[in-house]
């Protein structure tokens, strides 16, 4: 269901902007606002799912879904072959700042570890 105050339920709903990638029935790519490399795409549910820790087992589906979706955005930003990373930020110490259950797809260069 919708949040009114969660900025990605607004884009969802087309009621906030945003530069979509891809879109299936239950999820959309979209650039992030604020790339962290030359590829930086953000995979996200429609669905309001606030974290990583409020996914249940009625989910099982979608995060499948989210990963094809995750695929499909590899293979049309052209990093499938030379690899990209995929961050999900959860809770106050990984500092996700966003509470609606969001995928970082990133790309286009190389990936330093440990992340910072
Ligand atoms: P988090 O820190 O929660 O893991 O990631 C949130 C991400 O959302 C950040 O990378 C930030 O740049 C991005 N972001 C914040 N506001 C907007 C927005 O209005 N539109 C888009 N496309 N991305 C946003
Ligand atoms: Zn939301």
């Amino acid at each position: 269901m919708e949040q009114a105050d969660c900025l990605f339920c607004r884009i969802v709903a087309q009621k906030n902007p945003a530069g979509v990638v891809l879109e299936t029935p239950t999820t959309l790519a979209l650039r992030d606002i604020n790339p962290q490399a030359p590829v930086h795409v953000l995979v996200i549910p429609k669905e309001h799912i606030g974290s990583i820790s409020a996914l249940e087992p009625r989910h099982a589906e979608l995060v499948s879904q989210i990963h094809e979706t995750i695929k499909a955005v590899a293979r049309s930003e052209k990093v499938e072959s030379n690899g990209y990373r995929v961050v999900v930020n959860n809770g106050r110490d990984a500092d996700q700042t966003v509470r609606h259950l969001h995928y970082h797809v990133l790309g286009g260069r190389r990936m330093s570890w440990p992340p910072g």
